[in-house]
């Protein structure tokens, strides 16, 4: 192995080019500066992930990993309605890996950022005889006083959810596309009241809606929109829990008015699919309707999350 330095490595993701936003000086000094656009809010965000925790190579590949890290937090902007605009990145390399393997990492993330216009604003890069550590900082834009929080939801509002849920951590928990473009086609057509992206699974993720928002909710349990990664050969009970707990689908979970929510299951304005799954209600925690109109608490539903 060649001796391989930091300095280099960050040369080598200059000389890559990507993104570049003229109100952003990005990597090369002592920190980025950025001049956020005039009436505009800044969205703030960090995610870390671990080799062992949240990757393993194989199936990961390095490459797969750096686009995980940025994909997570690119989901986290979409959750909120803004626009990903630049990214941090900080790299604990394993030593043993060697240059090749940091750059594909790096390459991971180089394109994802391309494909959502978010620059690279800078980094820190280090190397050390443990697994691979990312972590990535992501900033975002939103225009004033219209960052989708989870507080707003109202009883009487519909839950919508998009894509399909279940069965991610055998399929596409590496390869999965943040929701960012479908927000912004959902910001632009109607009120969004809150929103979250779906991490932890429905079960879990709605839970913080309902919370923050001081509400409760009703879910049809024949709605909820199963994954074709979730076995056919398990019952539908299992099928159903495996939906509403696995996590890591990463897709949009939100809610809006009656009125707002009739025009979305009219016409959906999206390329995916887009549910219309339940009500919030004036009550409080999550009642699972299944159809023969018996309700059970969604928290009864056997999913937990594991820390
Ligand atoms: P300092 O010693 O001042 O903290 P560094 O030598 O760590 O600076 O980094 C030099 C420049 O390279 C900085 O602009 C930093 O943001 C950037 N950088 C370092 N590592 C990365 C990385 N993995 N991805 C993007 N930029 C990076
Ligand atoms: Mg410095």
């Amino acid at each position: 192995m060649t001796a391989f330095h930091e300095f280099e490595l960050i040369q080598w993701i200059r000389s890559q080019g990507g993104v570049s936003h003229s109100n952003l000086l990005g990597i090369g000094d002592d920190t980025a500066i950025l001049k956020p656009p005039a009436n505009s809010e800044l969205l703030l965000a960090t995610d870390m992930l671990m080799e062992g925790a949240h990757f393993t190579f194989p199936p990961a590949t390095p490459e797969l990993a750096g686009r995980k890290a940025l994909a997570v937090n690119l989901s986290d902007i979409a959750a909120m309605g803004g626009t990903p605009h630049s990214a941090l990145v900080s790299l604990a390399l394993p030593r043993s890996k060697g240059p090749e393997f940091a750059k594909a990492v790096m390459q991971g993330i180089m394109d994802l950022a391309a494909e959502f216009e978010t620059q690279l604003a800078g980094g820190d890069t280090n190397s050390w005889d443990g697994p691979l550590v990312i972590n990535v900082a992501i900033i975002g834009i939103a225009d004033q006083s219209q960052a989708i929080q989870r507080s707003g939801a109202q009883p009487g509002d519909w839950i919508f959810v998009t894509g399909t849920l279940g069965g991610s951590l055998d399929s596409h928990h590496l390869t999965f596309q943040p929701r960012v473009r479908e927000a912004a086609t959902l910001r632009d057509t109607v009120t969004i009241k809150s929103m979250i992206d779906v991490s932890d699974g429905l079960a879990s993720d709605l839970q913080h809606i309902l919370t923050e928002s001081g509400v409760g909710a009703v879910i049809q349990s024949r709605q909820i929109p199963i994954s074709h990664n979730v076995s056919p050969d398990l019952t539908d009970a299992k099928r159903l829990q495996k939906a509403l707990s696995d996590g890591e689908d990463f897709e949009l979970l939100f809610t809006v008015s009656p009125e707002e929510g009739q025009r979305l299951r009219d016409q959906n304005p999206l390329a995916i699919p887009l549910t219309h799954i339940g009500e919030i209600t004036a009550g409080q925690g999550a009642l699972l309707q299944q159809a023969d109109g018996s309700t059970t608490s969604l928290e009864n539903t056997g999913w937990k999350h594991q820390l």
